[in-house]
């Protein structure tokens, strides 16, 4: 695969017609489909050999399932379905366990039940099982995933568990897929002391359940406290929303803060109840409501209430799903005073309805139009490359030179030891390293230099060469300097080599301090994240795109106007978007604005937001390339 795939991407770089590229890009995929079923394969050989272990952790389940359903959403709007989630307010948020392999079954269910829905909904919920005593150290949680879809008749229920196992092969050439993924899920739910199962009827929709038993960690010091409910009790607040199952979830949030909540389905109903509640000297202090759907959508509802309040206040908050995030960005909004992309988080909606009240820092920063940072000009770089198979190297050298950069290739340890040591001081900027090569392998041979280095001094970048990413701790234990994974993906070695670009652009020292990690866009750990799904990560990847220069010019323009509130905040949202891509610099950067805004300390933000942009413009980058890569 590692040369069916590289050699792929260097025929795309020649000059073809347009038919070869359609025929060159239907063998990428097929190659890439193929990859995804290895992995599969390989997990569940896992499970079943025994050898799958379990990490535990603690971990925050609402902030696990927030994140999940939010790259989720994107799959679920773009078909026109509903995506939502509740946790009952008795779940513990910070428990102990696997949340790595909690999130793969998580986007395997949530991921089939998107697939196999045209329109409706996807309702994930999480529920105590057992009512144990307070004192108790576990809790039995409930997770369903339900949906809408097109079902499964009774006969083949205890079937799709079973390995390569799919309802049948029609609906297999519809839908794509492996038949692995449930077989996988079940296995490791079993693992972890659970069992899943499935309710459904045809024509009807799905349920998938599992329970599981999850002890409960300490809740963690750090952190900003939770803001103050006290100001939304009593109040009474309209909720529009066309999806009962949502305006359901919204209704029990608002009500769990103690507010007061009345519910319309449509726009015109919202605004009859408005307007009566106003008559009789009863009036809404609050109004949520979704984008709905003409004749009165919420934009224009939000407007007339607007007006209806003497334009005294914005009392709107807008819920949007993100395919319609243009509508919801691109025009005027008068009278919307906060804006939340769908599906709802619960700690997001108390902040929009505490700031659309006025007590919680300013209500929108404009969304004035950013440039995209400018590409800064590449240099190229004299590689020295390390690799005992012919067709690998070739393929390296071949996607290094097309780029420009001069490469020395070897196929040992030793050699690559051997070359260094005739070479002048400094005449190579990186070396790749294969792990396993004959004679003396990667991790021995940087061990070896990483040794030299101590006493003459220096630090030449080492990046590894490897299919497992479960060498990753000796990978970095020995002193290499990150990973790439094969087959090498064009997009991801050029994450790296602007990484090595970048370290040595700067000073020196800040150079050996920083780790391999530090190329902005990480795919092995972005990939790992949404367990292997290319199309998904560059989905995400193209939203983050959007976004990014709005947040951006967002936080330029709170720090130009020392808003701690308002730089807290979208400081807290771009972190969050960009934690999905592993990125170092950017995230952290992104993280210690925050904690500046929320000791309201900006003397440093100008430098932090520097540092933050240049960050998100290799990022930006790498992103770009990913998605222009993978898209279909
Ligand atoms: P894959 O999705 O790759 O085919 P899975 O093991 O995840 O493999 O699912 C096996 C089969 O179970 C699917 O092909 C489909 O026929 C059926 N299935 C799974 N989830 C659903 C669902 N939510 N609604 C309808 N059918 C489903």
């Amino acid at each position: 695969l590692n040369a069916i795939l590289g050699m792929a991407d260097l025929l795309w770089e020649t000059e073809l017609s347009h038919e070869q590229k359609q025929y060159v890009k239907v063998f990428r995929t097929a190659g890439e489909n193929l990859l995804g079923l290895i992995n599969d394969i390989l997990d569940i050989s896992r499970v079943e050999s025994g050898t799958l272990t379990l990490e535990v952790a603690d971990f925050d389940l609402n902030e696990l399932l927030e994140r999940t359903c939010e790259i989720m959403a994107m799959r679920a709007h773009a078909k026109g379905i509903e995506l939502a989630f509740r946790v009952m307010p008795d779940v513990p948020s910070f428990l102990a366990g696997d949340p790595f392999r909690l999130r793969q079954i998580l986007i395997n269910l949530i991921g089939n039940a998107i697939k196999f829905t045209e329109k409706g909904e996807v309702v994930v919920e999480v529920k105590r099982q057992k009512p144990e005593a307070d004192g108790q150290k576990t809790r039995t949680l409930h997770f369903s995933v339900r949906d809408t879809g097109i079902g499964i008749p009774p006969e083949k229920k205890e079937t799709v568990f079973e390995k390569f196992t799919q309802v049948d092969s029609s609906t297999t050439r519809k839908y794509g897929g492996t038949g692995l993924g449930l077989a996988i899920s079940s296995r490791i739910v079993e693992r972890m002391g659970g069992q899943l199962t499935v309710e459904s009827q045809v024509g009807k929709g799905s349920r998938f359940d599992f329970g599981l038993s999850l002890r409960v960690a300490a809740i963690p010091k750090a952190g900003a406290a939770p803001p103050d409910r006290a100001p939304l009790a009593g109040l009474r607040v309209l909720i529009a929303d066309d999806n009962a199952t949502s305006r359901g979830i919204l209704e029990q949030m608002v009500t769990h803060w103690k507010m007061r909540p009345v519910t319309a389905a449509d726009g015109e109903a919202a605004w009859r109840l408005w307007e009566e509640a106003r008559r009789a000297g009863q009036p809404f202090e609050l109004l949520v409501t979704d984008i709905l759907a003409p004749p009165l959508d919420g934009l224009a509802l939000a407007q007339k209430v607007y007006e209806s309040v003497e334009r005294a206040q914005a009392p709107t908050v807008l819920l949007t799903p993100l395919n319609r995030r243009n509508e919801a960005l691109g025009s005027a909004r008068p009278g919307v005073a906060v804006s939340l992309w769908k599906p709802v988080k619960e700690s997001a909606f108390l902040a929009a309805l505490l700031r659309a009240l006025g007590k919680g820092g300013p209500a929108k920063a404009s969304p004035a139009e950013a440039q995209t940072p400018p590409t800064p000009p590449q240099r190229p770089l004299r590689v020295l490359l390390a690799e005992d198979d012919p067709v690998s190297r070739t393929l390296a050298v071949r996607l290094l030179e097309k780029r420009g950069h001069q490469v020395t290739a070897v196929s040992t340890g030793s050699e690559a030891l051997a070359a260094i040591e005739r070479a002048a001081p400094s005449a190579f900027d990186l070396v790749l390293m294969d792990i396993q090569m004959p004679e003396m392998g990667g991790l021995d041979a940087t061990a070896h230099l990483r040794k030299k280095e101590q006493s003459a001094g220096g630090h030449l970048p080492i990046i590894a060469m490897t299919a497992h990413t479960l060498q990753e701790g000796q990978i970095l234990e020995v002193g290499m300097d990150g990973y790439l994974l094969k087959p090498i993906d064009p997009v991801a070695l050029e994450a790296r080599l602007d990484w090595v670009r970048g370290t040595q652009d700067e000073r020196p020292k800040a150079a050996a301090e920083r780790s391999a990690k530090d190329g902005e866009f990480d795919e092995a750990a972005a990939l790992a994240y949404v367990g292997g799904d290319r199309e998904l990560l560059s989905e995400m990847a193209e939203l983050l795109l959007q976004d990014a220069p709005r947040l951006l010019s967002s936080l330029r323009q709170a720090a130009d106007q020392q808003d701690s509130a308002a730089l807290e905040r979208v400081a807290h949202k771009l972190k969050g978007a960009l934690s999905h891509f592993s990125t170092r610099t950017a995230f952290e950067m992104a993280e210690r604005l925050e904690a500046m805004s929320r000791r309201k300390e900006l003397s440093e933000a100008p430098q932090a937001l520097e540092q933050l942009e240049q960050a998100l413009g290799r990022l930006s980058n790498g992103l770009a390339a990913f998605a222009r890569n993978h898209s279909s």
